[in-house]
Formats: C-alpha cells, sequence, structure tokens
C-alpha cells in the first residue's frame, strides 16, 4: 500500500486511520513542517512539529481549568499516574521513569490545562513511554483511595487524635506560606475577578477538604475526553508511524468509552475544536473601572509592603517582550534604574505578565514601608510621563534588539529538552482554541518589529502611549505582610478538623485508614511490575554521537602558529569564543586568587571608561561575556598518555587556564572580536571603588550559598590530599577558597588590584588557545576574522607549564593534614539546620572493563540500598554514590542529611560489606540502561562545544564509543565482583568527611568555616 503522505498539500481533508489531515504549515522559526489532524470519531486533535530531530517528544494536554480552589485538575494529575486498565500498578509512572531511557517525563498542571509529556532518543522507550501514558490519562482506575491518597483524607492516629492529609493538601500547604508567591496570587485574583485565573488551580488547603470523590471523578470525565486532548507530537518519528501506534491501541477503546458512533459534526474544522462548557470557562473577566485593594499575606520572605500598579495589555504579541526589554531589561535600562534608585523598596516588581490570552504590565515595588505607598503610585506615574516625552538612548534600544535577538535564536535545556519550550508556545494558541503555530513564530514577528522600529524614530514612544499611556483602567494593589496569616489559616484548619471529625464514623474511618496503609506497604512483585514495558540491553544502539573539535591554528601577535579549535555545531547564527591563558606558569601561592579574578575580569571597565559605560557598550554588541577559568588533568591510563604525547609540541595539554569568553550573533562578528580583543589587552585594574562593592557581593553571595555548597565543599576536603587535579580544585573551589574570601578586605582594594593585574598579565605572557563553537556559515563568516583578532587580542605562542605535583600544592590548601593518611575524618562546622555526609574510597581506573561494571553497581546501588538506608530509614533527602574513575575515587555522599556523623561510617559500612547481593539478571539490565541514557544524554550546540573543548585539552576526547562498549558487555558476574572488588579496596584508603551544625558532637579533626 501506498504511504499517506502527511506534507503533500492535496491530501487535506482526507483521512489517514480515521485522522483528518487539516493543514500543513512551514514553522521557519524552528526549522521544521508542521501538520494538524483531527480524529473524526473522537475528536482527538494531534499536532505533529515535524523535525529532523532523534530526541523525540510527545505531550498529551487537556484544556483543565475551575472556577474554584479545590484543586481537582492537581488531584487529578497526580491520581492518573496511579494505575490504570492496562498497568494497574501502583506507581506506574514511578515505575517507568526507573527503566526508561528518557530524557523528559513529567506532569504539569497549569490554570488553564494539564500536561503529560514525554520525550526519548529511542524509539521503543518513546512508544512505551507513550503507551503507559495514554492508558494512565485516558483509562485510569482512580479508585477511591487513590483519590483519599493524592487529594485529601482525614487521618486518625493511635490517640485518635485527627489531621487533613493527602499529597496534593500536603504539597500546596508548603505553597501558601510565602508572600511573594500569595501576593502574585492576589494580583492576579484581581486582574480576572471572578474567572478561572482568580483561583488556585492547584488546590488551596483551605478549599481541598471540600472535594468529593464524586466530582472528582465526574472532573477526569468532562475534561480528559479525546475531544478535549490536544496531543502534540514533535522530532523525526514519522506521522503515520504515530498515527498506527494510536490507532491500533487506544482509538477503538476510546471510541467505545465515548461512545462515538459516527463522525463529528467539526471534523473538518481548521481550528481546534474548544467545547462549549470548556470555552465558557475559559473566558476572562476584567475590571471595568480603576480600582484599590489592599490585602495581606505571610510574613515570610516579605521586607515591607508590596506595593503594584497594573494596566491591561491585551492578548500577546512581540511589541510588550521588546518594550519591556527595553525599559527594565538590565540595571541600567531606563525603569529598573529609577525604580532602584528611589530607594523607596528592595525588590523590583515590574514587566510584563504573560501568562494567559489577556495579558497585563506590572509596575511595583516590594520591600517598601508602611505610608510609603502613595510615592511609589506618584513614581510610577512620573517615570511613564517621563519616558513618554523625552524617549529612550538609543543605547536601551539597540542593546533590548540585540538582547532579545540572541535569545531568540539561542537554543538551552532549562528544564529538559528545549522542545518543551515549543510545546508550552504551541499549546497557548492551541488551548485557545487558535492555530496551533500562532505562538510560533517569534522571530519572523521580531523581524517585522525591527522594520518599523526602524522606519519611525518616535516608535518606542508609540509604545509607551499605547501600553502605558492610553489604557484608562488601573488596578493598584497594597499587600501587606502579616505576622498572623499562617496562624489563622493554621486555626481555620483545626476548626475544619474538628468538625469534620465531628460527622465521621470513627468505624469506618479506621477501616478505610488500615485498607489504604496496608495497600502503600505491599511490595509489588516482578511479576506484577513485569506489565510496565522496559528497554533491553539488546535493544540499545551503540552508535554515539560524540562531540568533537578540529585543531587548526592562526598566527599570533608573535608571528606564532596560535592553537585555534573549532567545534562545528548547529548553533543558528549565533557563536561562542573562549581565550585561554594559562596560570600554571605562576607559583602556587598566587593560584588561591583566581577564582575572584576571573570574576572581576570582566565587570571593572577597560580602556579608562566608566564601568557603566563599558556594560552599556558590551550589550549592544555580545549576548554576554564572562572571565573563564578551566582546570584538570590527563588522566594516567595509556590511551590518554597516548594522546597528550601527540600533542606533545602544542603545550596545551593538561594546562590550568584562566581567560575570557563570549557570545554573540554572527551578524555581530566582527564588533564583537573587536571589543573582545579589547577587553583583554585593555582592562583596568584601577577602579578600587568598584572593587569594593565587587569584593562584598562576593563575600554575601558565598554566605548566603554556604549551606547550599556543603556537600561540594565536603568532597572536596575529602579529596584534598588524593591528586594534583583534586588538591587544586580544594585551592580554587573549597573550604580553602572560602578561607581566601574572608581575607579579601575593602581597606585593601588597591593591593588586591596590583596582584590581580600582575596576575592577569603574567597569564597573558604564557601565551594563548583560541576555541570557538559555530555552526558553518557563521565559521566562514569568522574564520577570515581570527588573524586579525589574535594579534590585536596579543596572543602568542604557549610557553610550557611548570608541571607542579601534588606536593606542591599541599602547602597552599588549608589544613592539608586532615585529609593525609589511610584512614581519615574531618567535620566542616558552621551554622546550618542541615547537614551531609561524604566519604571516598578508592577504585578501578578510567576506561577499563573494571570501571564500567564499577558505574553499574553503583547506579543499581543508588536505586536500592542507597535509597532504602538513607532516604527511606535514614530520614536523608537523598544519598549517592559515583565513581570518578579518572581520579580512581568511588565517591559517596547523603544529602539534606539529619544524622551526618553516623551516616558517614554507614557509607563505607555499606561499600565494605555488601559483597553478597543478589542482583537478578532484570537489575543488571535495568542499571545497563540507566547508566545508557547518562551517556546519550543530549546537549545544546554550546554545551557540546564546550564538552569538546574541554576533553581534548586534558586527552579525553573520542573515548565515548569504548565506554559504550564496556557498559553494554557488563554481565551479571561483572556486578557481583566489582561489589567483591570495590569492598576490597575500602579495607585500606578511606576519608569522610561531614559538614554539619556547630553545636554537633565533634567527628574527627574540626574546621570551622570562615564567612
Ligand atoms: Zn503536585
Amino acid at each position: 500500500m501506498e504511504k499517506f503522505d502527511f506534507l503533500n498539500p492535496v491530501n487535506i481533508g482526507k483521512s489517514y486511520k480515521n485522522f483528518i489531515l487539516l493543514k500543513i504549515e512551514d514553522v521557519p522559526d524552528y526549522k521544521c513542517k508542521s501538520v494538524f489532524l483531527r480524529h473524526k470519531r473522537t475528536g482527538l486533535e494531534v499536532f505533529h512539529l515535524i523535525k529532523n530531530d532523534r530526541e523525540n517528544l510527545f505531550a498529551f494536554a487537556f484544556r483543565t481549568a475551575a472556577k474554584d480552589s479545590k484543586g481537582t485538575a492537581h488531584i487529578i494529575e497526580h491520581s492518573v499516574l496511579c494505575g490504570s486498565e492496562k498497568f494497574p500498578l501502583k506507581e506506574p509512572f514511578t515505575t517507568l521513569a526507573g527503566q526508561s531511557i528518557s530524557t523528559f517525563l513529567n506532569a504539569m498542571t497549569y490554570p488553564d490545562k494539564t500536561v503529560y509529556p514525554g520525550a526519548s532518543l529511542v524509539r521503543k522507550d518513546y512508544f512505551n513511554m507513550m503507551d503507559v501514558y495514554a492508558d494512565c490519562v485516558f483509562f485510569p482506575k482512580l479508585e477511591r483511595d487513590t483519590f483519599i491518597q493524592e487529594g485529601h483524607r482525614l487521618e486518625m492516629d493511635e490517640n485518635g487524635n485527627m489531621s487533613i492529609q493527602g499529597v496534593v493538601y500536603n504539597e500546596m500547604k508548603a505553597n501558601f506560606t510565602t508572600f511573594y508567591q500569595i501576593g502574585m496570587d492576589e494580583l492576579i485574583a484581581q486582574m480576572f475577578p471572578d474567572s478561572y485565573p482568580a483561583f488556585s488551580s492547584g488546590g488551596d488547603p483551605a478549599v481541598i477538604p471540600s472535594l468529593t470523590y464524586e466530582e472528582f471523578t465526574a472532573f477526569h470525565k468532562t475534561f480528559y475526553s479525546p475531544d478535549n486532548c490536544c496531543l502534540l507530537l514533535y522530532g523525526d518519528i514519522p506521522t503515520a508511524d504515530q498515527l498506527d501506534f494510536l490507532d491500533e491501541k487506544f482509538m477503538k477503546r476510546l471510541e467505545e468509552k465515548y461512545n462515538c458512533t459516527s463522525d463529528l459534526p467539526y471534523a473538518n474544522q481548521e481550528l481546534p475544536y474548544v467545547k462549549p462548557q470548556v470555552r465558557e470557562l475559559l473566558q476572562l473577566k476584567k475590571q471595568p473601572k480603576s480600582i484599590m485593594l489592599e490585602t495581606t499575606a505571610p510574613e515570610q520572605g516579605a521586607t515591607g509592603n508590596l506595593v503594584t500598579l497594573s494596566k491591561y495589555t491585551g492578548e500577546p504579541n512581540i511589541e510588550k517582550y521588546f518594550l519591556g526589554e527595553v525599559i527594565c531589561g538590565n540595571d541600567s535600562s531606563p525603569l529598573l534604574k529609577a525604580v532602584k534608585e528611589s530607594g523607596l523598596g528592595d525588590m523590583p516588581y515590574t514587566g510584563n505578565f504573560g501568562q494567559f490570552k489577556e495579558e497585563f504590565w506590572v509596575l511595583g515595588i516590594g520591600g517598601v514601608k508602611e505610608g510609603k505607598e502613595k510615592k511609589v503610585f506618584d513614581l510610577m506615574h512620573k517615570e511613564i510621563e517621563r519616558l513618554y516625552k523625552e524617549g529612550v538612548s538609543q543605547e536601551d534600544i539597540d542593546s533590548a534588539v540585540m538582547g532579545i535577538d540572541f535569545n531568540l535564536r539561542e537554543e538551552n535545556r532549562w528544564w529538559g529538552p528545549y522542545s518543551i519550550q515549543i510545546m508550552e508556545k504551541a499549546l497557548k494558541g492551541w488551548v485557545w482554541g487558535l492555530p496551533c503555530t500562532d505562538q510560533l513564530c517569534p522571530i519572523t514577528k521580531f523581524e517585522a518589529l525591527k522594520k518599523e522600529l526602524y522606519a519611525d524614530k518616535d516608535y518606542v514612544k508609540k509604545l509607551i502611549k499605547k501600553y502605558f499611556i492610553d489604557p484608562e483602567v488601573e488596578c493598584r494593589l497594597v499587600v501587606r505582610p502579616s505576622k498572623t496569616y499562617l496562624a489563622d489559616r493554621a486555626a481555620a484548619e483545626a476548626k475544619l478538623v474538628e468538625e469534620l471529625g465531628k460527622n465521621v464514623d470513627k468505624e469506618q474511618l479506621k477501616n478505610d485508614l488500615d485498607r489504604l496503609h496496608a495497600n502503600q506497604a505491599r511490595i509489588e512483585t516482578p511479576e506484577e511490575l513485569a506489565c510496565i514495558p522496559h528497554t533491553k540491553v539488546s535493544e540499545l544502539e551503540k552508535n554515539t554521537d560524540e562531540p568533537k573539535v578540529e585543531l587548526k591554528t592562526v598566527k599570533g601577535a608573535d608571528g606564532s602558529d596560535v592553537p585555534l579549535l573549532i567545534s562545528h555545531e548547529d548553533t543558528n547564527g549565533l557563536f561562542y569564543v573562549d581565550v585561554l591563558f594559562p596560570f600554571d606558569r605562576l607559583s602556587p601561592e598566587h593560584f588561591k586568587y583566581i577564582p575572584f579574578l576571573s570574576n572581576v575580569i570582566t565587570n571593572i571597565g577597560w580602556e579608562g571608561k566608566n564601568w557603566d559605560d563599558c556594560i552599556s557598550e558590551s550589550a549592544c554588541i555580545m549576548g554576554d561575556v564572562w572571565g573563564r577559568i578551566l582546570t584538570g588533568s590527563v588522566y594516567d591510563v595509556p590511551q590518554c598518555n597516548e594522546i597528550a604525547q601527540k600533542y606533545a609540541d602544542y603545550n596545551f595539554m593538561g594546562r590550568k587556564w584562566l581567560g575570557v569568553s563570549c557570545k554573540a550573533l554572527t551578524s555581530k562578528a566582527e564588533e564583537s572580536f573587536d571589543l573582545l580583543a579589547r577587553i583583554i589587552t585593555k582592562m583596568d585594574f584601577k577602579d578600587a571603588k568598584r572593587l569594593k562593592v565587587l569584593i562584598q557581593e562576593q563575600r554575601a553571595g558565598r554566605k548566603a550559598n554556604l549551606v547550599e555548597a556543603g556537600r561540594d565543599l565536603a568532597f572536596k576536603r575529602c579529596t584534598a590530599s588524593w591528586s594534583e587535579g583534586y588538591a587544586l580544585a580544594e585551592i580554587l573551589w573549597g573550604v580553602t577558597q572560602l578561607y581566601a574570601i574572608s581575607e579579601y578586605k575593602e581597606k585593601n582594594a588597591k593591593k588586591i588590584l596590583k596582584e590581580f593585574e600582575f596576575i592577569y598579565r603574567e597569564c597573558l605572557k604564557a601565551g594563548g588557545v583560541i576555541h570557538i563553537t559555530a555552526d558553518d556559515d557563521s565559521l566562514a563568516k569568522i574564520m577570515p576574522l581570527l588573524e586579525k583578532f589574535a594579534s590585536a587580542a596579543g596572543i602568542t605562542k604557549l610557553l610550557p607549564s611548570n608541571n607542579y605535583k601534588l606536593e606542591d600544592y599541599l602547602p597552599y590548601v588549608i589544613n592539608a593534614q586532615n585529609s593525609m593518611g589511610e584512614e581519615t575524618k574531618e567535620s566542616l562546622t558552621t551554622e546550618s539546620q542541615t547537614g551531609y555526609a561524604t566519604a571516598v574510597t578508592p577504585c578501578s581506573p578510567y576506561l577499563t572493563k573494571e570501571s564500567a561494571s564499577e558505574i553499574v553497581y553503583s547506579t543499581w546501588l543508588n536505586n536500592h540500598t542507597f535509597w532504602d538506608k538513607f532516604r527511606t530509614t535514614g530520614g536523608c533527602y537523598g544519598a549517592g554514590i559515583y565513581p570518578d574513575s579518572g581520579e580512581c575515587c568511588l565517591k559517596m555522599s547523603t544529602y539534606r542529611d539529619p544524622d551526618p556523623q553516623k551516616h558517614a561510617e554507614l557509607l563505607t559500612e555499606t561499600i565494605k560489606n555488601n559483597t553478597d547481593v543478589n542482583f537478578t539478571h532484570d537489575d543488571v539490565e535495568k542499571s545497563i540502561v540507566t547508566c545508557y541514557g547518562a551517556i546519550i544524554e543530549p546537549q545544546t550546540p554550546q554545551d557540546r562545544g564546550k564538552q569538546a573543548f574541554e576533553t581534548f585539552l586534558y586527552a579525553n576526547n573520542g573515548f565515548r564509543l569504548l565506554k559504550m562498549d564496556n557498559l553494554l558487555a557488563v554481565n551479571d558476574q561483572d556486578v557481583k565482583n566489582a561489589a567483591l572488588r570495590l569492598a576490597q579496596m575500602a579495607q585500606k584508603d578511606v576519608h569522610k568527611v561531614v559538614f554539619c551544625d556547630k553545636s554537633k558532637e565533634s567527628y574527627g579533626k574540626n574546621l570551622d568555616l570562615p564567612l
């Protein structure tokens, strides 16, 4: 049979397996084509973004909205994942997550929709996930026990004391505790009164208990029908294959369940169909005239009142994004600067709020003193007037255009694949009944905006008039922190519990709870779990796509050949540059200054200009520019040594680097290289006033995240005398560095600048290396510029390293003796509500078969023994084990640990004693599949370039296939041997460090943290 061509317009209006092809569109901004289809019996709509990307994504989305805060959509989101017709398990989702090679697997409730996305690079895995997800959303069990577990229930302890419990109930209780969270909710409720945004889609714990089981199941029936489902597909799996899968597995069952006996009357409608009752729910109501509202929120996180002034701005468009960047894009933008300089508060709260079909501008400040509210409103009016009258500067416009151009082109993986962000854009229009492509052309729209902008010198003024002066309705809001907010809520909750308790049949309640708890405690058998499909090792592809660099040279300032490394990646008209100079020719006594120096070099100005002017100049030319450190070692194994030998004459292997990186649009390549050369050669070390501010910021920043960094600090101490590479890491990033930071004094600013200038100049003298990541078109433009750049930036031939050894670093490590010897213990103490335990023991070397089986064994430990011992039993938030085979170092740790002293011992005991575990063959397979997923995890183009460059400089590029071969060859016996081997190695060399509160009893040698 001839295949159906979904991209041929003659097929529009024709059906493939009852899916009518309604629309074919180009989506040039994301370099793909799209098709829109509807199943003519059930109404299920499918939008496929057809793109040459192996990382396929699907997302089942349902329009869900409510005019109450019972949290039904959120509770349903949790509950559908608790067992379905084909997968009658307790948690098919968790089981699936533990054995698939997904790059994304999640569920999210938004105010107007609930979305279930999954992504994978492996076709079989992708369909496994789709199979489970589709069954869960359309055919969930939704038993009463699930409802009371995930939603809400009265819980009774052995003394008969009652409380309200429930996963969503507790989750949302934690959400209703901070000032700005509640403040934001109040603001939205004020802007769209009595419509769905005014209510909590996640659920308000004060209201959740009023939800009944009957309402819960009815909600699913109404909103999870196929005619309210938007199925988004993205990637290179053919549309036909996806529809075949749906047709075979689900469409008949859905037709039966929803009694679909004939074609729908709107089956051929080109626009998405929104059911009348849903359309009604999605209507937004607005304030008809100006109002002022005063309210309260919990005081946690507040430093004063939140005062805002808001205006409606209509449907989403690019104009508002642009205007926002012009007036508050960075600290020197006019509105943000005025707000900050007003001294009226400490938290600017301005921007266009764009979550719904109608948007609004917020102009506000948090941390405002009582009585100053009117001053805030006056300031906002005055500034808007001023901006309208005087206009904005060309620099403000140029840097906004630059910033948006850059952001619209740069791919990122903020949370999962980039396609998740495309999905969110497509669903916005789709859910509201607009074309799916409605929000998918930001670049095209911005190009059109730029034409208007350049043709009309009053363009920005007109936008200010349109969005700030013309709209008459103005909503003012004052939110005051309240000391009693949480206590009032707690009292209301207690009263509710009392009332519910009065009317309940205690006998019945006890039976219900006993049944629930018994079911929760029951462990499912392997036979039961087997219904969830999993990918087998034999099905994994061995091909790996390892990023590479190409080595070239360019004539330097001294006429020598300077190494030039090129990463060809699909950067979409952008390029990334690293220019690095080695610092390892200096004496190690200077090394502790390198981290702060790297922060200072792009932050203190150049060519004798003001710091502000410098930032403004670079914002108009580049996406960003920053100081950079790169260190590492060539691992001592034959494969790496051989590569290092091959390139020995270049002097770039295994070096310790300091330098400058930037990213920019290829269209700005010439200016960017010119500016970068000036920054590198004409950097000023004169502005002592600026340095003082940077010292304060640095100290405050490190202090603020000291506890968060606790585990990392503890690891650095564990390994401080393990190897040359680890010792340097302790100096640059560990406790030794905290001491260095505490020694920077504002009064010494001039002296510090002298030291910094000396170090920086010495590095420049040692020669340099250049790295570029760009697409081929960009490279064609960039390559001819590089000789001029290398010369202007003063880059010369690399001089050889001093090749420091471990003993050269140890004198500069704080209390290095604490980690020297066969078995050491140390505690890092400060004020901390939480703790961490870390321990290290030896493991097998890099790239060996032994190392591969130790990685598999560690993965199994992470999912079993470590989870049980430290999380379930020990009360830690997390625990993990990972072999760093390059340094032959097995690293173990706990996270947010209530008893780190005890657990530091337990970590090493676990490794020493875990010698006769019965791994099933299935366990080993699942662990290998998980490790495989980590190796093939996709990266953004800039991350690929970065990784290729860094691995190349440490003779560690090109081993991915070998690692994969070793991994896929691991068998059951290898894993057993790995357990024995690691236990043996741990008998001798053990280092343990805990991070904990000062008040805890002492553990080993104590080191009190500075700052
Ligand atoms: Zn949740």
